[in-house]
């Protein structure tokens, strides 16, 4: 059986079982299951810096030259913002026509408490390292691809036998990472069940029922950007049917659903697009580890649907404008979004700030974020390995 599908069956009887066993058996299931669950995420996440940083020296030293770098780093960014932005009007566009939050009871004097919304510029500001060493040991992804970014520059510029032993040394350790992240991967299957169990167990249909329209909307959204516009990129500019995509990166979207992590689920979005979907390493690993960190529509699909919904419930009319200044900070948002459980709430903020809509509506969300999060981390993904094969498909013929 591949491994998709064992993945898959877990999930099913996770929730399965997850039902059955309720609320009553959440105090074993935490002690008991729930850590296996964490054990299999650290080693994804144990894989993270040295994956990204190890394949992204390789990636840009085997671009050769640092002109073949900066075209294929415009593009890639140009792409990811464009999809962004279409990814918060399919938000809107949803939750305008299904309505979350229409008519809904709000109970006031739901005080959430909401961290300080990151400014625009800092975003920007926290892409530099001060201390290349310190981000890496937070597994701090953006400083630590620009620090990558600037090694592989260097060792293109210093050129000859210099260069050469890097060039090896860090391919060598890549490869490494691959085998071990396939290794962990055989693993998938129980770790996913272990994840799922307490969540379904924790939550049950109940808490989900009062929120079911946002859900609704952010599954529609999901559904909409990813068979509309990542199909289409992958079948008119990358070469591959819908099909032949979807089953592709069945893989890495189901531990995207499931983990609620970009960065975590890089590492098998990489093998997935080399192994079944045919992206050369160069662009895998340059493309990749970027958009786990940039390129965020599914994220940018909340902020629509979650700025709607919370403009419903407090029955405040947005307007054109507003909605435009949602799609600029909700762009940016999402940039600045970490690839981990739950970051985007916290972006979130920033977004309804920069429209005054008021930050007592994430209490609402919150409740419900983790099951949006499987969503929109799907999306995620996805978007980062479509675009990946459409730079791969345009680097092909640029050659
Ligand atoms: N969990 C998402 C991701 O890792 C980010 C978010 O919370 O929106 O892609």
């Amino acid at each position: 059986m591949n491994l998709s599908v064992k993945i898959f069956i877990s999930l099913v009887l996770s929730v399965i079982v997850g039902l059955i066993a309720g609320e009553a058996s959440l105090p074993f299931i935490k002690w008991w299951i729930a850590p296996i669950g964490t054990m299999f995420i650290n080693l994804i996440k144990m894989m993270i810096v040295p994956v990204v940083f190890c394949s992204l020296v390789v990636g840009i030293t085997s671009l050769g030259d640092t002109k073949k770098l900066g075209r294929i780093g415009f593009k890639t960014v140009g792409i990811y913002l464009v999809t962004t932005a279409i990814a918060i009007i399919i938000g809107f566009a949803v939750a305008g026509i299904i309505g979350p939050g229409v008519g809904a009871d709000f109970v006031s004097g739901a005080q959430p408490k909401v961290k300080e919304a990151p400014y625009i510029m800092k975003v920007f500001l926290d892409m530099i390292p001060t201390n290349p060493i310190d981000s890496m040991a937070k597994a701090a992804i953006l400083p630590t691809i620009v620090f990558a970014l600037f090694i592989g520059v260097g060792i293109i510029k210093v050129g000859g036998e210099k260069a050469d032993v890097l060039i090896r040394f860090f391919d060598a350790s890549a490869e490494v990472c691959y085998k071990i992240i396939a290794m962990i991967m055989e693993i998938a299957p129980y770790g996913v069940f272990c994840l799922l169990l307490p969540v379904v167990a924790a939550n049950g249909p109940k808490v989900l029922l009062p929120l079911l329209t946002v859900i609704a909307c952010m599954a529609v959204g999901a559904v909409i950007h990813t068979v509309g516009v990542y199909s289409t990129m992958a079948s008119i500019w990358g070469g591959h049917n819908p099909v032949d995509f979807f089953r592709g990166m069945s893989e890495a979207m189901m531990i995207a659903f499931t983990t609620c992590s970009s960065a975590g689920t890089l590492p098998v979005n990489m093998k997935n697009c080399q192994e079944k979907l045919g992206v050369s390493r160069e662009v895998t690993s340059f493309v990749l580890p970027l958009g786990a960190t940039l390129n965020m529509d599914g994220t940018s699909i909340y902020m629509g649907v979650c700025s709607i919904f919370i403009a419903n419930v407090f029955g405040i009319p947005l307007g054109v404008d507003q909605m435009l200044m949602i799609v600029l900070t909700g762009t940016i948002a999402s940039i600045g979004t970490a690839g981990v459980p739950g970051a985007g709430l916290i972006m979130l903020a920033m977004v309804l700030q920069s429209v005054g809509l008021p930050l007592e509506g994430l209490a609402l969300v919150a409740g419900i974020d983790r099951v949006l999060d499987m969503f929109r981390t799907t999306v995620n993904i996805t978007g980062d390995a479509a675009v990946a094969i459409v730079i791969n498909e345009s680097e092909k013929k640029a050659a």
